[in-house]
């Protein structure tokens, strides 16, 4: 396979751009800049245990070597810090999620990414009395906008890149001057007719920018969590979310999603703090919650790269490596990922 037109250059279009060029490649990549990007709205976060019962993530020991060597590595190429390494302190509050968290500390295959009793670091001061504090080893987080608008402005640089809205219908008709024609669309995706019967179970989703006010928030570099995660973001400013919705009018940011955010924030923090932004995107989740990889039943030439749900940051390096491998090698796609678990048409 030597020329691939790739449709979306959000996380999941980029690392699938960057991967195929490095195997010699001819790749052109397309994005219509089209609202609700969730990779535009996403903290990036990678967190190994996840859920109200503390549960680790599913093949994090696979990925995120991955991950970790895939984002060094463009930071270089980039020449912007993308990626930084902090633990996440988790406040806990009920008896219940105390227990929960020791039991899990307890087990010896939790022993490297959670441990009780911490002192809270740097939040200590700004969380208030009566929280009990874990911490949250193995994460880090992404800047997938700094990521993106670099990635951007090297493939404007080097001329691969167009800046176009393509219709599935005239995607597929480029599809003859190349060899395969990648959809990265992101939400836009569950609307794609050369992919039926996937089931998706796409989740809008809003975060908050706060500037906490208080001399020591500028020197906070872990990340937070309660309901809402906060992710220092530098000079006092964190990005505070995020919120789900399986349900929603338009892809702005609402008074509602704001309201909810603010609510848990308030619970977490004594110190003060200003909302100084507000933003919304689209979560391209699946109901079984596995990515989507493969070629679509209707078009030998057309395929599909998405499904990274709440976790693009953490699931992107790795199956863009194994979707090349498909492409180029032909390796058999992880029946896992592959679209056709959903049976087609
Ligand atoms: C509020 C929020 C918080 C999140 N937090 C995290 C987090 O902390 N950690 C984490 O790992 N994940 C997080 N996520 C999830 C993460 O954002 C996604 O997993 C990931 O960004 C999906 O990337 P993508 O490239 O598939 O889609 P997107 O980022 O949505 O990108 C799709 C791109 O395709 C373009 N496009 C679509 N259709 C076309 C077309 N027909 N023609 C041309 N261009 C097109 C769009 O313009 C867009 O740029 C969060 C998401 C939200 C909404």
């Amino acid at each position: 396979m030597n020329k691939v037109l790739i449709i979306g250059q959000g996380i999941a279009g980029a690392l699938l751009a960057r991967t195929l060029r490095q195997h010699g490649v001819d790749v052109r990549l397309a994005d219509g800049a089209l609202p609700g990007s969730a990779s535009l709205a996403a903290a990036g976060i990678i967190n190994p245990v996840t859920g109200k019962r503390f549960v680790k993530s599913w093949r994090f020991g696979d990925f995120f070597p991955v991950a970790r060597a895939t984002y060094t590595a463009l930071s270089q190429e980039l020449g912007v810090d993308i990626w930084s390494e902090t633990a996440i302190i988790r406040l806990l509050s009920t008896a219940e999620e105390r227990n929960d968290w020791s039991a899990r500390c307890a087990l010896p295959e939790y022993d490297s990414y959670l441990s009780d009793n911490d002192g809270g670091g740097a939040w200590k001061p700004l969380t208030g009395p009566g929280w009990h504090f874990g911490r949250i080893h193995q994460a880090a987080r992404v800047n997938f906008p700094a990521l993106l608008a670099a990635f951007r402005e090297k493939t404007q640089a080097e001329g691969w890149f167009e800046q176009r809205n393509y219709t599935p219908e005239e995607a597929a008709r480029e599809a003859r001057y190349y060899d395969a024609v990648v959809f990265c669309e992101g939400y836009r995706g569950a609307t794609n007719p050369f992919f039926p019967g996937i089931q998706w179970q796409i989740a809008k989703g809003e975060a908050l920018i706060v500037r906490i006010d208080d001399p020591q928030a500028g020197n906070i570099a872990e990340m937070l969590k309660k309901t809402v995660m906060l992710a220092p973001l530098g000079q006092g400013r964190f990005w505070a979310g995020g919120s789900y919705q399986w349900h929603y009018a338009d892809l702005l940011p609402s008074c509602e999603e704001g309201a909810y955010l603010e609510k848990h924030l308030a619970g977490m923090l004594t110190a003060p703090y200003k909302i100084v932004g507000q933003m919304a995107g689209v979560r391209p989740t699946v109901r079984d919650r596995r990515p989507l990889l493969g070629r679509s039943p209707l078009d030998p030439k057309l395929y599909i790269f998405n499904g990274m749900g709440t976790k693009g940051a953490l699931l992107a390096p790795y199956w863009a490596a194994h979707l090349v491998d498909h492409l180029l090698e032909q390796t058999p796609l992880d029946p896992e990922v592959d679209i056709r678990r959903f049976g087609g048409i």
